[in-house]
């Protein structure tokens, strides 16, 4: 039998080189695409989730903490280390919030993304910092915050001005993909600013409103909201209450009609649930960041998710 040699190659080609081809080219260009994507080592989620606003598929970011966990007090764990080693972005708020871990897995994983370089962004060096102490700062004063308020995401306006160094920073680690990231912070500011007046106009109803926080987590969302910032259940930032504290606040905001009371996920719950239920008003447990709550799978969501919250219960 005469074997036709070219059909018999034309065969082989297709059963077992062209699949084997197409497997290799499909995992080249996997690999590519990994080796391409900009990674993101955020603090926090709020900075994770903004990175993938921005990057959508050219950006891998990651999160060094989650909800429930108190950003201020992390384990610089090993694994960490080996996040922050493979990063070409770290993101966080910055302002001090990190100070106790992430000087040490930058410094443990000998990373070149010290602070001046593209690859350092921290969210605070961008927008207008409050509660900026005005003299010398002691412990006396409390044991976090030397430099001001770090929890700048909460003020929805913030949101923008950093996405927009953000999208600076993504163009310059990535030039080749620059004009996507100036298109994705584009629709994502058209996005932002029209929840944005949203958000405004819903939360006016409670312009003036007394609220009572545990720790100054929720300043710029206090202050951008234009409630009534009462008191706090930490006596300084960072310091637990004493009975004698809760006491003199109670003191100070028994007469309040309808006080909002709220703490984040991470905060103890006790000096909350106590002032709660002294003055018979619920202990909002308020997300605070991305995951805060079951509700809460980006930024748009927290922003609903927590007036909602404020809203309802009154
Ligand atoms: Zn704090």
């Amino acid at each position: 039998m005469r074997i036709n040699i070219d059909k018999l190659k034309t065969h082989t080609f297709k059963i077992v080189i062209a699949p084997t081809l197409a497997i290799f080219l499909g995992l080249a260009s996997a690999a590519n695409l990994a080796a391409d994507t900009v990674q993101v080592f955020a603090c926090e989620p709020e900075w994770s989730s903004l990175a993938e606003e921005i990057g959508g598929d050219r950006v891998k970011a990651f999160s060094a903490t989650h909800a429930q966990q108190n950003p201020h007090f992390i384990r610089a764990r090993p694994s960490l280390i080996a996040k922050v080693r493979k990063s070409d972005l770290i993101f966080c708020s910055g302002a001090g919030l990190e100070v106790g871990w992430l000087p040490i897995l930058i410094q443990k994983a000998g990373a070149d993304l010290q602070p001046g370089t593209n690859g350092y962004l921290m969210a605070g060096d961008h927008v207008q910092l409050i509660e900026q102490p005005h003299s010398h700062v002691d412990r006396s004063m409390g044991d976090i915050h030397p430099e001001g308020n770090p929890h700048v995401h909460m003020d929805p306006r913030n949101i923008l001005i950093i996405a927009k160094e953000l999208t600076k920073r993504l163009s310059s680690i990535d030039p080749g993909s620059s004009e996507f990231y100036a298109g994705q912070f584009d629709s994502f500011s058209k996005r932002w600013s029209e929840a944005l007046s949203g958000w405004e106009k819903e939360i006016s109803d409670l312009t003036e409103h007394p609220i009572v926080t545990h720790h100054k987590s929720f300043s710029y969302f206090v202050n951008w909201a234009n409630l009534k910032d009462v008191g706090a259940i930490e006596p300084k930032p960072g310091l637990p209450p004493t009975i004698r504290d809760l006491n003199n606040l109670y003191t100070s905001i028994k007469d309040i009609d309808e006080l909002l009371i709220i703490r984040s996920p991470y905060d103890p719950a006790k000096g909350a649930t106590w002032l709660g239920e002294k003055t018979s008003r619920p202990a909002i447990v308020m997300p605070y960041t991305i995951g805060g709550n079951a509700k809460v799978t980006d930024l748009f969501s927290l922003f609903d998710e927590s007036i909602r919250l404020l809203k309802s219960s009154l």
